[in-house]
This record gives structure tokens, C-alpha cells and sequence, in this order.
């Protein structure tokens, strides 16, 4: 699957709904997990608890067995001009990628048509740190 193609099943999935206020489903994200399937999530916005639609994306490929992915994309459209844009994932979501399984360190975020990189290269000092002296 190219990278255009995973932007592509992200924005398939994108249904904003406003309910009670909070708006759902405005992010959409796709994951090509190691398995080669694909999963897919939006987001989540209550007043309890938000979740970004990778998270969403990354529970259905974990809730099917699979923990590392080759890569991942998320988007967003402006409905005034129809534009579509891929986000970076919040640190939130680049943490969650790593702590599911350490080799997706090497697993590629894709960021623009041509514009990919590594998800170590997105988290600067994720190591464990050495105890002070
Ligand atoms: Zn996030």
C-alpha cells in the first residue's frame, strides 16, 4: 500500500458529528500494520476522556493481535475550503506508538505526500536515562 493510498483510507473515515457540544470524528488515521491489514479510527472528544485517531486506529489493530505497523497517517479537512491535511500525532500518540512495541521506533509516520520519517526521529530522548551522579 503506498503512502497515498493510506492518506487516502484515512480520509474515508472522516464523519465529523457534534454531540453535546464536543466534536467527534473530524480526525481520521490509518495504520498498515505488520500484518499487512489495515486499520482505521477517528477521533474521540468527551468531556472524560479524548482519544486522537491514531490511538483509535492503533486499539483496532491491537484489539486484532498486532502490535507493531509498518506505518501510520493521519488527516484532517477544512470543510470551508474542502483542503485536506495530514497532522504530525501529538506526543501522546508518538509515546503509545513506541510503548506498544519498541521496534516501531522504525516505523515510518507519514507527514505529507513525499514527507516521511521515522518515529524515533519524532521522539527526541526517548531512552531511559542514565541515574545522576
Ligand atoms: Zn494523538
Amino acid at each position: 500500500m503506498t503512502n497515498e493510498e493510506l492518506i487516502q483510507t484515512a480520509e474515508k473515515v472522516l464523519n465529523p458529528v457534534t454531540k453535546d457540544g464536543r466534536l467527534h470524528g473530524d480526525v481520521g488515521a490509518a495504520v498498515l500494520g505488520k500484518n499487512g491489514k489495515v486499520y482505521v479510527g477517528t477521533c474521540v472528544d468527551t468531556p472524560s476522556w479524548g482519544l486522537c485517531a491514531e490511538r483509535s486506529a492503533f486499539a483496532a489493530m491491537i484489539t486484532d493481535g498486532e502490535y507493531k505497523f509498518d506505518k501510520v497517517v493521519a488527516v484532517w479537512k477544512d470543510d470551508k475550503t474542502g483542503k485536506l491535511y495530514v497532522l504530525p500525532p501529538c506526543g501522546v500518540c508518538r509515546e503509545f506508538m513506541r510503548q506498544i512495541d519498541q521496534g516501531n521506533l522504525e516505523s515510518e509516520v507519514i507527514l505529507g505526500k513525499t514527507d516521511v520519517k521515522k518515529l524515533m526521529e519524532l521522539i527526541p530522548y526517548y531512552e531511559w536515562p542514565a541515574p545522576l551522579e
